[in-house]
């Protein structure tokens, strides 16, 4: 349930409220809107609590919440959230890019990836250092010393670092090295990890599982916000279909559905939602024509050589040439990026 205030409610009956809700053995969760304050009630549905709590001072009304997820949904916040991590803004009317190399490989390679994606105006760099592989085989990525790298390269151009933390034991680690927590698609419902990097206080890019619907994404994003952490972003990055031209198939309609549903800033991967370079560019432009918040994109010197993700990389002049284009659509419909 929603308990909505009067506007101008004192704080006073606020905090009452608060004890009312809280005695009833529910979770309260206050948030400030420009209007009015909202005091969401969260828990097991209790006979009698609506009625109880209508009569409370300065309440104005008490509504159900109907959605399956109650602090992702517009029912309790209607005002957009915006997530921050250093120069990083996205939502709420910013359009914020993350890109780099799928892994973390070395060095060299992640300190002129990080160099070419801040000149060419991104604000986020990324790269695995614990990467999630389908093959046991396959480059696991470098670990902590990824880590450290990324490090290094936001010492050397101010990127906020996201990067993937994909076990709640590694949290700890992951969280003392990068500014925003990425949980992997294959992760989308590892209900403790949630938990793990909500409790984290960092912001969170929570990817869509590939057989994830809606309501389970943001179920899955409402773990994270019950731990009291609200900066959470959620990206589309492709689901598995019937379709074998691409990797996965990458439905933008997810955009405008989950702007009308969640306040929670939405963004799109088109490297993964693709798995070819080819369309990357294209698919990255459509995203902000459909309202993206965010873009996330793999990008690599030498595509060929890459140790994970080659076929989707952009190349870095295919990656400046897509920032200018994105930016157009931007403009043409009166949005920063
Ligand atoms: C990645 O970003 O490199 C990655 C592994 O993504 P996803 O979890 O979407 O497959
Ligand atoms: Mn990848």
């Amino acid at each position: 349930m929603i308990v909505v205030m009067k506007p101008g409610a004192a704080k006073q009956q606020i905090d009452h409220m608060i004890e009312r809700i809280e005695g009833l053995g529910l979770r309260s969760h206050v948030i400030v809107g420009t209007e009015c304050t909202v005091i969401a009630a969260l828990g097991e549905k209790r006979d009698g609590a609506k009625q109880a709590l209508e009569t409370g001072e300065g309440v104005d009304k008490v509504v159900p919440i109907l959605a399956p997820y109650k602090m992702a949904s517009t029912e309790v916040k209607k005002d957009r959230t915006r997530v921050e991590a250093g120069r990083l803004q996205i939502g709420d009317g910013r359009i914020g890019v993350i890109a780099g190399p799928c892994s973390v490989e070395s060095r060299e390679q992640i300190l002129q990836i990080a160099h070419i994606v801040r000149e060419a105006g991104a604000a986020g760099l990324r790269g695995g250092a614990f990467k999630p592989r389908t093959s046991p085989y396959s480059f696991q990525g470098l670990k902590e010393v990824g880590l450290q790298l990324l490090a290094e390269a936001r010492e050397a151009t101010g990127l906020a670092i996201v990067t993937e933390v994909m076990a709640a034991d590694q949290v700890g680690l992951v969280a003392n090295y990068a500014d925003v927590l990425q949980v992997g698609a294959r992760n989308m419902q590892n209900y403790p990890l949630l938990e793990k990097v909500g409790e984290s206080g960092l912001p969170i890019l929570l990817k869509r599982g590939p057989s994830a619907t809606m309501d389970e994404f943001l179920l899955a994003a409402e773990y994270i916000l019950k731990t009291g952490n609200t900066q959470v972003m959620l990206c589309e990055r492709g689901i598995r279909t019937f379709e074998d031209h691409t990797r996965f198939t990458l439905p933008l309609a997810t955009v405008p559905y989950l702007h009308q549903h969640t306040h929670l800033p939405v963004v799109v991967d088109p490297s993964h939602g693709t798995g070819k370079a080819s369309l990357v560019a294209t698919m990255a432009r459509a995203s902000v024509a459909a309202g993206a918040d965010g873009l996330i994109v793999e990008i690599h010197p030498d595509p060929e050589k890459a140790l994970s993700d080659g076929y989707q990389a952009l190349t870095p002049p295919a990656f400046v040439q897509m920032m200018a284009d994105c930016r157009k659509v931007a403009q043409a419909l009166g949005r920063e990026m």
